[in-house]
C-alpha cells in the first residue's frame, strides 16, 4: 500500500509576467479561463487541458463529465494548483476564485486558499488519507492548518465533522487508522476533512467510483445534503451521466481537452446538442435494452500527439463533413443561450445535417425515458 502524499512545496508555481482580464461579477465564484495545461513528456507534449472555459456561482453545483483522459481531473487539479511542473505547464488562461486571480498567487498564499476555502475530494480514499496517523488527528490537522484554535478545539471539530458526515460513535471512531475502515467509512471521512473549514469550494473527483452501489448513493446523498446545508459550491468531476443527473444543477461536458457542451442539466441530458453527449448517452446500458446491440461511440479518442486538425470529435462523428475537418469550431452560444456546444452543426452550414441529429437525438431520449 502506498500512500499518495503531496510535496506542497514543489507542485505548480505561480506563473510569471502574466497579463490577467477583468475580474468577474462578485456572484461568480470561480472563473476558468481558456485554461491551457501540458505535459511535456519523452514523446512530445500532451495538451491535456487544451482550452477550458466555465464559471461556477457562489453556493451552485456543476458536474464535469467525460470519458478517461478527457482533461476533467487535470483540470482541477490546475484550479487547486496541484499540477507537478515538471513535466506539467500551465500554458494559458486565467483562473479567478473568490475575486482573486489564483495562478498569479505565490505558493504560500494558495496554500492558505486550499484546505480552507477550496477543498477536493479525491477518488481513492484509501491511498488519499495517511496510513499511519488516526483518521481524527488527519481531520485535526487540518482545522489546524487552518484556523487558530487549541489542540482540543481541532479534536473536537474533527468529531463533529465525523457526527456531520453520518459516522456512529465519532469520537471513537476519530482514534481509527484508515485501514481499520470500510471504503465507504474512509470517504465519508475524506468528505469531513474537506469540509471541516467550511470552504467556498468543494471539488469531488470521482467521489464514488472506488464503493459499491449502494454505498454509492449514500455518499452521492451525502455530499448533496452537506453542500446544501453549508452553501458551498460543488464542482463533481465523474464519468458518470446518472450521477450528474442527481447530484447538479449544470454539467459541462468534456472531450480532448475541451468543453463540448454545457448547460442546465436537464437540457443537455434531455435536449443534447452535441454529437458527443448524444453518443454518451446513447451508449448507457440498461435492463430495457436488453437483447439489443449496445451502441457505442465508434472509434477511439485521438491520440494526443496527432490530434485531428479540426473538430476533435471529427473521425468518430457520424455528421462530419469537409468543414468540421478544417478548423476546431468555438464553443457556441445555442437559442436557449444557457446551452453552448462545440459544433458546426449550429451554423448555418450544417442546418440540413442539424435536422438529422435533432431526429436521432429525440428518439434516443424518448428510447431513454420509457
Ligand atoms: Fe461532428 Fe462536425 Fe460537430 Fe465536430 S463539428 S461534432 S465533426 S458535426
Amino acid at each position: 500500500m502506498t500512500a499518495k502524499l503531496v510535496n506542497l512545496e514543489t507542485v505548480t508555481p505561480a506563473p510569471t509576467n502574466r497579463v490577467v482580464g477583468p475580474p468577474p461579477p462578485p456572484d461568480v465564484l470561480l472563473d476558468v479561463r481558456g485554461l491551457k495545461t501540458h505535459f511535456h513528456v519523452m514523446d512530445g507534449t500532451v495538451p491535456a487541458v487544451d482550452g477550458v472555459d466555465f464559471q461556477l456561482k457562489r453556493g451552485e453545483t456543476l458536474g464535469l463529465v467525460g470519458e478517461s483522459g478527457c482533461g476533467k481531473s487535470v483540470t482541477s487539479l490546475t484550479i487547486m494548483r496541484l499540477i507537478d511542473i515538471p513535466p506539467g505547464e500551465i500554458v494559458a488562461g486565467e483562473i479567478w476564485f473568490d475575486g482573486q486571480e489564483i495562478l498569479s498567487l505565490p505558493m504560500s498564499q494558495m496554500r492558505k486558499i486550499r484546505g480552507a476555502s477550496m477543498s477536493m475530494i479525491f477518488q481513492e480514499p484509501m491511498t488519499s488519507l495517511n496510513p499511519v496517523f488516526t483518521v481524527g488527528n488527519q481531520i485535526a490537522e487540518a482545522v489546524k492548518a487552518h484556523r487558530d484554535v487549541s489542540n482540543r478545539e481541532a479534536s473536537n471539530r474533527a468529531a463533529e465533522m465525523l457526527e456531520a458526515v453520518g459516522i456512529a460513535s465519532p469520537k471513537r471512531m476519530a482514534k481509527r487508522y484508515p485501514h481499520e475502515l470500510s471504503g465507504g467509512m474512509r470517504q465519508r471521512v475524506m468528505i469531513a476533512m474537506a469540509l471541516s473549514c467550511d470552504p467556498k469550494l468543494v471539488i469531488a473527483d470521482e467521489p464514488t467510483t472506488a464503493l459499491d452501489v449502494t454505498i454509492q448513493a449514500q455518499i452521492l446523498e451525502l455530499i448533496k445534503a452537506l453542500q446544501e446545508r453549508t452553501g458551498s459550491a460543488l464542482l463533481l468531476i465523474t464519468h458518470d451521466l446518472a450521477v450528474v443527473a442527481e447530484t447538479v444543477q449544470r454539467m459541462a461536458v468534456m472531450y480532448a481537452g475541451r468543453i463540448v457542451e454545457s448547460g442546465p442539466v436537464e437540457d443537455v441530458l434531455l435536449r443534447p446538442q452535441h454529437p458527443y453527449t448524444l453518443g454518451l448517452l446513447s451508449s448507457i446500458p440498461s435492463l430495457r435494452k436488453r437483447g439489443r446491440e449496445l451502441n457505442v461511440i465508434k472509434g477511439v479518442v485521438p491520440n494526443p500527439f496527432r490530434m485531428p486538425p479540426g473538430c476533435k470529435f471529427e473521425p468518430r462523428c457520424p455528421y462530419a463533413w469537409d468543414k468540421c475537418r478544417e478548423a476546431d469550431p468555438e464553443l457556441l452560444a445555442l437559442a436557449n443561450a444557457e446551452v453552448q456546444a462545440r459544433c458546426y452543426l449550429h451554423t448555418p452550414d450544417g442546418a440540413p445535417r442539424l435536422a438529422e441529429f435533432n431526429r436521432v437525438a429525440n428518439a434516443a431520449v424518448a428510447d431513454e425515458s420509457r
